[in-house]
Order: C-alpha cells, then sequence, then structure tokens
C-alpha cells in the first residue's frame, strides 16, 4: 500500500502542469533533513495530563446521538476519553473548522536554589503548579459563525495564547479575523479581579501560519476551462490588530512553553493519496496552476503522558495516512488519536474510502475522531471499521483526552518518635 517515495504520487496533474507547476518531491537528501528537524522540535516537546478540545467550527450538529463506548461516561464510567455533546447552546455548523485546544501539564519539581545563590546544587525542590496552556486551531469559514458559536458556547480568549492555521483555505482562515479581534479585545480589557485577568499581564496572541500565503485559491476543472475561485483568505493585516502578532513558519516547530507541535510539510508516501483533483492556486504572476497537493498543510499535535500523539488535522489534504505515518515517523511512537478532517467527501476522493481504512487498521490509531470534510460515506465506513474507536467531530461538543492514572505514591515511615495513625478500615 505504501508506494515508499517522499513526494507526491506521480502523475501529468501531480506536477500542476497547466502553467509550469511547481514540482514538490524533496530530494533525499532535504526529506532527511527535514524529519531530522520535526524529530529535533519533537524532542523538545513536554508531555500533558489532559487535552481538551471544544469544537467552535465544525460541518455537522448532532447533539443527540450517544458517543461510541470508549468515549461514553455512561458506559464507561473510568472511561479517560470522555465526550460530552451539546444540545442546549444552539451553536450551528458550518463548512470548516475550528478547535478550542487546551492542554495541562503535570505540576513538576524543580530545584531551588539555596539562599543566597550559588547555583541549584543543595537547593530543596520546589513544587511548581499544574501549567495549562490553550490555542485555537483554524478559524471556520466565517467571523460571524465563530464569533457567535463562541459566544454561544461561553469562551473567552483570555486565557488562550495564540491560534494555528493549519492552511490556507478559507474555510479554516476567514473566521481567525473574529479570533483576532475577541484576542484584540482580551488583551485590552482592564484589569479585574480574577488573577492572570489584567491585560498588562497578557502576553500577545500568536497567529501561528505557514509563510506561503496564496493569492488566491480555486478550480481548474479541465486545461481550457476558466478557473473558479475560492474567497479570499484571511489578510495578514487581519489578524495583526493590537495585542497580536502574526509569526510564519515552514519548519516544524513548539509553541507556548513547548506544549504545542506544528509540523512542517507533509512526506507524501502514499501512493493513493494522490492530492485533490482540480484544485489550483493563483500565483504572483496571475497564472492559474494546478496545485493538488496543498502541501503548507500542518499539523498541530501535542504529546500525552502514557497513550502518545494526539493529532489535529484540519483537511489532511495530505491523506490522513501520509498524517499519521509522519506523526509515528517524527514522535517514534505512537498515534493515540487523530482529530479533524479527512477530507474523503467527493467523487475522486471517496473512491479512497476503502484503501484510507485498510491503512488505518495497520497504524492503529486508538482514537479516530473525524469531522469536517469526511463526509457521512467515509464515516459510515469509519464507525463500520472502528465501532469502540470512532467518534464524529461534533461542533459545540468537547472531547478530553487524560493521561493515565498514576499509581499512589507509596506511604512514607512516619518521623522517628511517631506513632502510625489508625486507619479506618
Ligand atoms: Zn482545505
Ligand atoms: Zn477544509
Amino acid at each position: 500500500m505504501l508506494a515508499g517515495n517522499r513526494g507526491p504520487a506521480g502523475s501529468a496533474e501531480a506536477h500542476g502542469t497547466l502553467a509550469g507547476g511547481p514540482a514538490h518531491a524533496a530530494e533525499p537528501e532535504a526529506a532527511d533533513a527535514e524529519l531530522a528537524a520535526a524529530r529535533a522540535a519533537w524532542a523538545r516537546l513536554r508531555e500533558v495530563e489532559s487535552v481538551t478540545v471544544t469544537v467552535i467550527v465544525d460541518n455537522e450538529t448532532d447533539g443527540l446521538s450517544t458517543p461510541c463506548r470508549c468515549c461514553d461516561p455512561a458506559l464507561d464510567p473510568e472511561t479517560r476519553t470522555p465526550y460530552v455533546s451539546e444540545f442546549t447552546a444552539g451553536v450551528q455548523a458550518g463548512h470548516g473548522l475550528s478547535l478550542l485546544v487546551e492542554v495541562t501539564a503535570a505540576p513538576s519539581t524543580a530545584a531551588q536554589p539555596p539562599e543566597g545563590g550559588g547555583g541549584s546544587s543543595g537547593g530543596e525542590e520546589r513544587r511548581v503548579e499544574e501549567e495549562a496552556a490553550s490555542v485555537v486551531f483554524d478559524g471556520g469559514p466565517s467571523e460571524e459563525l465563530w464569533a457567535a458559536n463562541v459566544r454561544r458556547l461561553g469562551l473567552g480568549l483570555e486565557r488562550v495564547g495564540g491560534a494555528v492555521l493549519s492552511h490556507w483555505h478559507v474555510d479554516h482562515s476567514v473566521g481567525l479575523a473574529a479570533v483576532a479581534a475577541a484576542a484584540s479585545a482580551s488583551r485590552a480589557a482592564p484589569c479585574g479581579d480574577a488573577p492572570g485577568s489584567c491585560a498588562a499581564a497578557l502576553a500577545p496572541f500568536v497567529f501561528d501560519v505557514h509563510p506561503d500565503r496564496p493569492l488566491r485559491r480555486g478550480l481548474l476543472l479541465s486545461a481550457g476551462a476558466k478557473p473558479v475561485p475560492f474567497n479570499e483568505d484571511v489578510s495578514l493585516e487581519a489578524l495583526a490588530p493590537p495585542g497580536c502578532r502574526v509569526e510564519s513558519h515552514a519548519e516544524p516547530h513548539t509553541l507556548l512553553s513547548d506544549l504545542f507541535f506544528v509540523s512542517g510539510a507533509i512526506p507524501r508516501v502514499t501512493a493513493f493519496e494522490a492530492g485533490q483533483p482540480g484544485h489550483a492556486t493563483q500565483g504572483r504572476d496571475g497564472l492559474w496552476r494546478l496545485d493538488p497537493h496543498i502541501m503548507e498543510e500542518r499539523y498541530l499535535a501535542v504529546r500525552l503522558r502514557g497513550q502518545g500523539a494526539v493529532v489535529f488535522s484540519g483537511c489532511s489534504h495530505a491523506g490522513i495516512v501520509n498524517v499519521v505515518t509522519h506523526a509515528q515517523q517524527v514522535s517514534c511512537g505512537p498515534v493515540f488519536a487523530v482529530v479533524g478532517g479527512l477530507h474523503l467527501a467527493s467523487r475522486p476522493m471517496e473512491a479512497r474510502i476503502p484503501e484510507t481504512v485498510a491503512a488505518l487498521r495497520q497504524l492503529a490509531p486508538r482514537r479516530i475522531l473525524a469531522g469536517h470534510c469526511t463526509g457521512w460515506r467515509a464515516k459510515a465506513a469509519l464507525a463500520a471499521a472502528f465501532p469502540d474507536t470512532f467518534q464524529p467531530c461534533l461542533v459545540g461538543g468537547t472531547y478530553r483526552f487524560l493521561a493515565p492514572q498514576l499509581p499512589p505514591p507509596p506511604e512514607q515511615p512516619p518521623p522517628p518518635g511517631q506513632s502510625q495513625p489508625p486507619r479506618d478500615n
């Protein structure tokens, strides 16, 4: 099933020949360097104890269906991946994706320098409070939808450090203008009583984007046809109001105190995940070129203690099998969960469903939370193939991933001269 090459599957279209489009296959040395860079960034990534995902925008709303077995607290009160649906807030669906991803890191111990300084040796250990960080992953297709759903869900951006854009498509980028407006307002708010609510204490909100923002994207359905342009992506200026700034990264990196990982380019190793037929990009020279591979798409990931990587994929234009394969190679470990759009809707994409399901069986992520552009045929196939691990990603829903419970600490013997307190049982 895996073709073994690191570039896109070859075809006339794959190389975007209408106006001499770019070739995307990385040379072996460059591919090795990219993987090494990704592994170096992953090595800095810290483990987290919990991941909470709130779906602000998704194609589908369904507040009534029960969760799959492994995500249902009613069936498994001890579940470490509980899902809670939302029915009463009145959130609305729309073609696109926006997630709020919140993580907590374990309290850690750090050496306390002895009084009077002199380095860390000989100091007492002090307990560091649990750390939390949050990002918005993509902004959905419209400012109004994002702002309305955030209001209905009662979410705020005071404690959110930034936003990551998966790729330059309007159903992911346009709503980021509303994220910027909300983040700017949160940074400009006067000091309140709650700890950390003072605007002066808040760091700038960072929009993490790929530098290859296209002039325009659209469809070229045949060589002589007129391009069908999509709407325009959000502008960089709209993402930089007071209190916000834009950071462009093509390379893999971490953010927010090394609690989140953003991949670089995703190698295309499967033969059947051959990009989006007819997808085109307008270059600075005004010419439209076939661009089926959308190479700037990145995934977001976190490292969940004791479980593995939790991967967030916006549209999976690389193919979800390529995404999971890359995440496994980068993390040198299992992918515990994939969350996001698998882009298996539309006629040419639906033909890839059987091979995708078969490959996911081999890769064996233990949770598949598919939404957005996955499509109902793929969702049905995934639900049939993975009845206990597939869970639709639905607007308003809250999905949690919790690290395994730690065993209780061993009992300490009482200090000399003190007796053991009596036990209750
Ligand atoms: Zn897309
Ligand atoms: Zn999309």
